[in-house]
């Protein structure tokens, strides 16, 4: 189980401090999809994709805006309404851009790129004031900053139990729709020691919506995550890649760092784009590798965007890990490799810096990393262990490992995109804008 011999050191270590009493109670811990551990143990995709009831979430679902749905501050919610009171005066007038799903066709954008947008130029320096630059690369030399997009998937524990046999953390970035469908999975995360981070409420372009809806995708997205795993994120990645200096200015309000990406493997396009072939996602990760081999990151760093969205993509993760593990020095959670020390809200839990990472004091596989002076396990979930009941979330499970709603949202990614790259592509020609501007692949 453990290849490494920095793994197999903490291996050592985990089974000396939990004692063989501790070990064979885990050892022995049947599969119960009624709780985390239980869950984790699940092995076929279609018993794990088979929708439960969670009371925590089920009971609080006034509290939230419906699940897929574009968000918007729920009537009545007082915390919601005096956090945004406190952050729409600094939000810059940008108006809105294009669609929900990212239609921008008709949109007179100046090539000048005013707002920052990334969709636009891959800006990732803001030009309104007080606004940090986006992280796209990691600032260590030949490192990986390792994450996922659009988690947590329903059948993801054989792509999990992977990444523990190689004692890999990484960054989870999750969507509060699919932490709502699938708690238990979106807890597996923290019990293993992974990062979480926001990928918004419901997955549509975030550029599309007013100031206070943006706002609500990212409120509800943590208030999922707390709920369900105790935990508040201080980071997100916008789907797409879509933000401007007005989305920017929301999220560094609410304490969310922007994490974006070099390389686009393309893994999401498989399947629902057409013509888009496992070879040309193999391609996408190979010209990192080669890059890599040919000394592109001997002063900095990279990352590459990559999905746990379903079965094809997780396999895809596993198959060149060892690739990854070959072509880096060092692959490391988003937050270790920016010596984030606190990755939370809630402070007392720790993440190891980068030095301590890469010399082995990455944590055990049972997720409690080595300076984590606190109990991660959720503080909200006092109904873990109650029974299976019918779900009462709007998602039906697919055996893919696809829920059926983020299906619906994965694949109507596609087209489009090809209609964002169309109609901005007219909008340029008009222009004569920079022509390289516009290949840049989004999820
Ligand atoms: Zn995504």
């Amino acid at each position: 189980m453990f290849t490494s011999p920095f793994s197999r050191v903490a291996a050592l270590r985990v089974l000396l401090a939990l004692g063989s009493s501790s070990l064979s109670a885990i050892v022995a811990a049947p599969a119960d999809p009624t709780t985390e551990a239980g869950e984790a143990k699940l092995t076929d995709p279609t018993v794990e994709c088979t929708p439960y009831n969670y009371p925590a979430v089920s009971s609080a679902l006034t509290s939230f805006p419906p699940i897929w749905e574009p968000a918007s501050i729920v009537p009545g919610d007082m915390d919601a309404e005096e956090q945004w009171a406190a952050i729409q005066g600094g939000v810059p007038d940008i108006p809105p851009k294009g669609t929900l799903s990212g239609n921008f066709g008709g949109l007179n954008y100046p090539q000048s790129d005013p707002d920052c947008w990334w969709t636009f130029s891959q800006c990732t320096t803001p030009k309104a004031p007080g606004l940090v630059p986006d992280i796209a690369v990691m600032p260590e030399p030949q490192t990986l900053g390792y994450g996922f997009d659009d988690g947590p998937n329903c059948s993801h524990n054989a792509f999990y139990d992977y990444l523990s046999a190689q004692n890999q953390k990484a960054t989870m970035f999750y969507i509060g729709s699919n932490v709502m469908d699938w708690p238990l999975e979106a807890q597996r995360a923290v019990t293993d020691g992974h990062e979480i981070c926001v990928h918004t409420w419901s997955h549509h372009y975030m550029t599309s919506f007013t100031s206070e809806d943006a706002f609500a995708e990212l409120y509800y997205s943590l208030k999922a995550i707390k709920l369900v795993t105790g935990v508040t994120p201080t980071c997100w990645r916008p789907p797409f890649g879509d933000i401007d200096d007005r989305i920017r200015s929301i999220s560094s309000g609410m304490g969310l760092r922007t994490v974006l990406w070099k390389y686009d493997s393309d893994d999401w396009q498989f399947g629902s784009t057409p013509g888009v072939t496992s070879a040309d996602v193999d391609n996408n990760y190979q010209k990192m590798i080669n890059d890599a081999d040919n000394g592109l990151f001997a002063n900095v760093g990279t990352m590459i965007l990559t999905h746990e969205l379903n079965n094809y993509t997780m396999a895809e993760a596993m198959k060149y890990y060892p690739l990854l593990k070959k072509a880096f020095a060092n692959i490391v959670p988003v937050g270790v490799g920016l010596n984030v020390s606190h990755p939370y809200a809630e402070t007392s839990y720790t993440l190891p810096s980068f030095a301590q990472y890469v010399s082995g004091d990455a944590g055990s596989s049972s997720g409690a990393n080595a300076n984590n002076t606190a109990p991660i396990a959720p503080t909200t979930n006092a109904t873990v262990t109650s029974s299976v009941a019918p779900a009462t979330s709007s998602t039906a499970a697919q055996p893919s490992g696809t829920s059926a709603a983020a299906a619906q949202s994965e694949s109507g990614a596609g087209s489009a995109r090809m209609d964002l790259r169309k109609n901005i592509a007219a909008v340029i020609c008009v222009a004569s804008v920079l022509a390289g501007a516009l290949l840049v692949g989004a999820h």
